[in-house]
């Protein structure tokens, strides 16, 4: 069975790279009923806080990548990395190392003056334990002397390290605190990670964890290092190029399944297939579909698919993102009635706004409550003529059948009979209904509003 994870350090918020990441981890999992495990890298303790910690979550869960079993806390796990170090060194793969750091920077400044490698290289490697003196010491790992390591990766293929570039690199502190490059191995095999899709800012790593699996005789997991996200300028994502906060697009009011389907996007592809929903995601998601050259972060698309999404989305379901999008951007919420009402409209809101905000500015009708005040370009719309209009038509629709038939007849008729165009009611109509000049069809709005509250603010604005 298939499992992956998502293993963030967390000095900081969920970055758009990092949220990739874990939905490449999440997708391959769930397409393939396997499992998608988080782990918190948080052994940098200076690095990790508390805080990143909840903003990585907070991030996750808003786009709804759901994690399998525990949170696992890398830095809980210490005891267990350091007692795999001592294991190593039992039998004879790693070596207590007594160098002192001055002896160490000897050794490099020699080596270089002389033009050989500046790999260390310590004495104790063979060092026979009899002759060990009681001092501090680091455990490193007997890296191969020769031939070659080979990094299968799914996504950049073969990539082969000479061995003789390997040093014997440290597993263990003098403190007896795990290096990183241990925790990582340790845990990815006590977790029964199968797949490692991460950064490929990473794979140097890979071949130096590679000689930790060799050397315990666990199992190689399946590596796929995916390339950065740059911008449209070609040049690695920066703050210059728009928000690098995965959640920064929920406060933007980007739908998450919009956004979720724009980063699976985002080096990886299925054919000419732009649009998809978590469903096809996951049955179509493969490694062998990312891309090994970087992603472009294009905002236009991410616009575009988002436009979709919310077209096509469930009408409670928007109500509810929505109002979880006005609680992440600090926005009044919604009353009851202006929720139910914002439903009710969802059909005639949701088919050309890409974004919550969008979406809202034509929702202003149904949100607005009583006495509807018109904004300066309606206020224009509402002069004494248009008052007298109003108040001469809203007896008329008092016993109207309620659906858009009828009250198409009833206002294109009054317009004849005014010996006008119904195009010159619908300005004052909008205005009445909405105070807005620009607003969804006036039929939309007299069905959404209803008979009462329609006539109560077209008796409203004739007043
Ligand atoms: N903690 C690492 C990072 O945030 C990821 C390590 C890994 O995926 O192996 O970049």
């Amino acid at each position: 069975p298939v499992v992956t994870r998502f293993a963030p350090s967390p000095t900081g918020f969920l970055h758009i790279g990092g949220a990739r990441t874990a939905l490449f981890n999440w997708l391959y999992a769930r397409g393939r009923g396997g499992k998608f495990l988080l782990r918190i890298e948080d052994t940098d303790r200076a690095r990790s806080t508390p805080e990143a910690t909840e903003a990585i979550l907070k991030g996750m869960a808003w786009l709804g990548l759901d994690h399998d079993g525990e949170i696992v806390s890398q830095f809980e796990n210490a005891p267990r990395h350091a007692e795999v170090a001592n294991e190593l060194l039992a039998a004879g793969k790693a070596f207590k190392c007594f160098a002192s750091q001055d002896e160490i920077t000897a050794f490099r400044e020699a080596a270089k003056a002389e033009g050989r490698s500046t790999l260390y290289r310590s004495p104790w490697r063979d060092a026979d334990p009899a002759s060990h003196p009681d001092a501090p010491y680091v455990i490193r790992i007997k890296a191969p002397l020769e031939g070659t390591t080979v990094i299968r990766d799914q996504v950049q293929g073969d990539v082969t390290i000479r061995n003789d570039q390997l040093d014997d690199m440290i597993l263990l502190r003098s403190d007896g605190t795990p290096v990183y490059m241990l925790a990582v191995v340790v845990d990815d095999h006590d977790m029964g990670v199968t797949h490692v899709v991460r950064g490929d800012d990473h794979l140097n790593n890979a071949a130096r964890q590679m000689m930790i699996y060799e050397a315990m005789g666990w199992d190689v997991p399946v590596w796929a290092h995916i390339p950065l996200i740059h911008g449209t300028d070609g040049k690695k994502l920066s703050k210059r190029h728009g928000a690098l906060g995965a959640q920064e697009y929920q406060v933007m009011g980007y739908p998450a399944a919009g956004m979720r389907n724009y980063l699976a996007r985002l080096g990886w592809s299925h054919g000419d297939d732009e649009f998809f929903t978590d469903a096809q995601a996951q049955e179509w998601f493969d490694l062998d579909g990312i891309r090994k050259s970087p992603a472009q972060f294009d905002l236009k698309k991410l616009e575009n698919l988002c436009g979709q999404h919310i077209a096509q989305a469930d009408d409670a379901a928007l109500r509810r993102e929505i109002e979880a999008y006005l609680e992440a951007a600090g926005l009044p919420a919604l009353t009851a009635p202006q929720a139910e009402g914002l439903e009710r409209a969802m059909y005639c809101l949701k088919d050309r706004a890409k974004t919550f905000p969008e979406l809202l500015e034509k929702a202003a009708f149904v949100i607005a409550e009583r006495p509807i005040t018109p904004d300066e370009k309606a206020a224009k719309n509402l002069d004494t003529v248009s008052r007298g209009i109003l108040s001469e038509l809203t007896p008329q629709l008092q016993n109207a059948s309620w659906n858009k038939e009828t009250l198409e007849e009833v206002l294109n008729g009054f317009a004849a009979a005014h010996d006008t165009k119904f195009g010159k009611l619908a300005g004052p109509l909008r205005a009445a209904l909405a105070g807005r000049a620009v607003t969804p069809s006036v039929f939309d709005m007299m069905l959404v509003l209803g008979r009462d509250e329609t006539l109560a603010r077209l008796t409203d604005a004739a007043a």
